[in-house]
């Protein structure tokens, strides 16, 4: 026996003695950088390890021994390292923690293999980013895999013309650092793609996030190894990566979804579309072009469209419900003040029904009189005459109608505030006929996510715009020179599809995602998403996903949504590295007991009125389950129970251990 193991054993041999240790820590270390990493290892990772009282490391070129505080570091020179770490953790099983300089892991069994890092996280959207932030400011190893080139997700992607945010900039924006909150200047009140996605760059750069961030790399293969109790990951790059963690920050409106029309390959113009937009200007001038396409992103696109090119040719669907966006420029003052009291608003979002905090600014309003409640909304809507309806429109815009809460509960009171939208909208369009056909009819108010538009209406007043209704006048099939529907040819140079996403399901289920026993995500979600609170599925340990079905994700600020995912999660994997938990997965009847609860609650709302198609409900993509996907009961709810599961030891999850 050499020198070494023969050092080691005997040292085994007198912690088995000593049972006051309560923890040990084991590190491989290179021969050059014990010192240095001893260093790293005191400062970052002993303050979060209770009762860590020594640590072991092998694999110096001297044997050495050190008090650090209240931690004893001792070294060994071995050369065989695993086999005396084997037979040390074989005497203290459950007592060390394994810790590998690069890779901070701590569910590891002798017989188990080490990962490339700690945790994969899969996306490099705001919340891939966010995660990668938290999990390396826990001492985790991480690595980051994006299929764009750079950060940012959906502000990188969705470059069309007139693409922006629907909730306020201060309060869409990251709230775990105050420096970010005070350095951060934003032009307008919502903000244009353009300055999000510089937000996204800033973010990057502040944190210095790219470092550990893999870009032009997609997932299609994320794979759980049992016996090894590892995800591997690999990408259709070559790329191969295994992690003891895997968090899924694949987006929910990240998988553009086109419809298959006949013909469709066959179209000699420009195709685009709207989620994938190109990087480089496009120019439209002097181009005729068509959009399929008028939910969220074709209603910001269509007025650019129409002022870009030379004609504009909107392909209708379903006709929208879209209110008048605010234009305001960010005065100096608004944003001071929401910036002293940032800490108040963060809280107020926790504690809202849409991660939205409401707050309003008292010292930088314009007008020093407070404004005064209308008496018109204290009562539900059907308290007004239809005259008093369109008049509050007139005054207060299409807004006015969802500030009455029966509109989103009571069939009578939606019915009432739609004829009045409908109302409105002949107003705004000179053209009788193609203002009706630009009322929807067949669903409403309430039952998709709220539009906002700039200019939408008045659109199609100009007169190089034409609207054709998909309902009155079907497509046929694209031809090479155009768009075929049943009343004759469009002809056209280019096609942009504004066809929305595969959302909330589509990025997880392309990704090659298989767990315990070789199921795949795909099998198990066959007949819709079962997840529990959106952040796991059973039979997948270890892999977290962020704003999955079953959050209130989509429904809310997603910013918010996120942070709260992020935190949920890193405070989740912290836990099982504490505790020595190797795998923590939900048990199958939580999941089955949360989507009840999540269906339970969204019966009796509009979005789930039998006249509502939403993609909410996976209806804009052919062949997808009809399930509601989202969390309608609002943020704060949300957030409770997930901080209620965790006081109560993880309730509805399966943490295993080691033995
Ligand atoms: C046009 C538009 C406007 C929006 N406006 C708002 C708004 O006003 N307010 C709001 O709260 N939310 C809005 N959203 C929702 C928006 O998606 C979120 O606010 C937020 O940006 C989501 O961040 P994320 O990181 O979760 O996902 P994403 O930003 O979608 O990022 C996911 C990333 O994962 C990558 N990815 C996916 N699959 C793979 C794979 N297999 N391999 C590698 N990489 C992969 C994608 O390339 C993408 O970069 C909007 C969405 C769109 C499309």
């Amino acid at each position: 026996m050499s020198l070494s193991l023969s050092l080691s054993l005997s040292l085994s041999l007198s912690l088995s003695l000593s049972l006051s240790l309560s923890q040990a820590m084991v590190v491989m270390v290179s021969s050059r950088d014990v010192r240095e990493r001893l260093d790293v290892l005191d400062r970052n990772l002993k303050p979060r390890i209770a009762g860590l009282s020594m640590m072991v490391l092998i694999g110096g070129d001297r044997y050495w021994i050190e008090h650090r505080h209240t931690l004893w570091a001792v070294c060994f020179c071995l050369h065989d390292s695993h086999q005396v770490l084997t037979l040390m953790v074989a005497f203290y099983a459950g007592r060390f923690s394994w810790y590998n300089p690069e890779v901070v892991t701590q569910s590891w069994s002798p017989t188990m293999k080490s990962p490339d890092v700690d945790v994969i996280v899969v996306g490099g959207g705001f919340a891939g980013m966010y995660a990668l932030y938290r999990l390396r400011g826990e001492g985790l190893s991480v690595r980051v895999l994006e299929a764009g080139s750079n950060v940012g997700g959906t502000w990188y992607w969705n470059r069309y013309p007139g693409a922006r945010c629907d909730v306020p900039s201060l309060e869409y924006s990251f709230g775990f650092s105050r420096e970010l909150e005070r350095e951060w200047d934003w032009p307008e009140v919502f903000s244009a793609q353009t300055d999000i996605l510089a937000y996204a760059n800033h973010v990057a750069d502040k944190f210095d996030l790219r470092r550990d961030m893999v870009f032009n790399t997609r997932v299609n293969s994320v794979v759980y190894d049992e016996a090894d109790n590892l995800w591997h990951v690999s990408a259709e790059n070559g790329h191969e990566y295994s992690s003891r963690y895997c968090v899924m920050a694949t987006g929910c409106l990240s998988v553009p979804n086109k419809p298959d029309l006949p013909g469709a390959d066959f179209f000699e113009g420009r195709v685009l579309h709207t989620g994938l937009w190109p990087k480089e200007e496009v120019d439209l001038s002097g181009q005729r072009v068509g959009i399929i396409g008028t939910g969220s992103s074709g209603v910001q696109a269509i007025p650019e469209l129409a002022r870009m090119s030379d004609h504009l040719t909107v392909f209708q669907r379903t006709p929208v419900y879209t209110i008048p966006a605010n234009r305001n420029r960010m005065r100096a003052e608004v944003q001071d003040e929401f910036r002293d009291n940032y800490e108040k608003i963060r809280k107020m979002q926790k504690n809202s029904f849409g991660g939205v905090s409401g707050f309003q600014p008292v010292k930088s309003r314009r007008s020093k009189t407070p404004p005064m409640p209308d008496p018109r909304f204290a009562e539900g809507i059907l308290q007004l005459s239809p005259e008093e309806r369109v008049e509050l429109v007139n005054e207060k815009t299409f807004g006015a109608l969802l500030a009455f809460r029966d509109v989103y509960t009571d069939a009578e009171a939606n019915e009432a505030a739609n004829e009045a939208y409908r109302g409105g909208v002949r107003k705004l369009v000179n053209n009788p006929e193609v203002a009706d056909k630009l009322c929807p009819t067949t669903y409403g108010l309430g039952c998709k996510r709220q539009v906002l538009d700039r200019d939408f209406y008045a659109t199609f007043n100009r007169n190089n715009v034409t609207l054709i209704d998909l309902a009155d006048d079907p497509i046929v099939s694209i031809r090479p020179t155009g768009v075929e529907t049943s009343e004759g040819l469009h002809e056209l140079d280019v096609l942009i599809y504004a066809t929305g996403f595969d959302a909330m399901t589509g990025a997880l289920l392309l990704a090659g995602i298989q767990g315990r026993d070789g199921r795949t995500l795909n099998d198990k979600w066959e007949d819709g998403p079962v997840a529990y609170l959106g952040l796991q599925m059973a039979g997948f340990p270890n892999l977290f996903t962020i704003t999955g079905p079953g959050s209130p994700s989509v429904l809310c600020n997603m910013l918010v949504a996120i942070e709260q995912h992020v935190d949920w999660i890193t405070d989740c994997i912290g836990h099982c590295r504490m505790h020595h938990v190797t795998t923590i997965e939900p048990r199958p009847e939580s999941e089955v007991d949360w989507v009840a609860h999540v269906n339970e609650v969204a019966q009796g709302t509009m979005y789930t009125a039998p006249t509502c198609n939403s993609w909410y409900l996976g209806a804009n993509i052919e062949g997808k389950p009809r399930i509601f996907m989202p969390y309608v009961g609002g943020f704060a709810r949300y957030r409770h129970r997930c901080e209620e599961i965790v006081a109560n030891d993880y309730e509805g999850f399966d943490l295993r251990r080691v033995s």
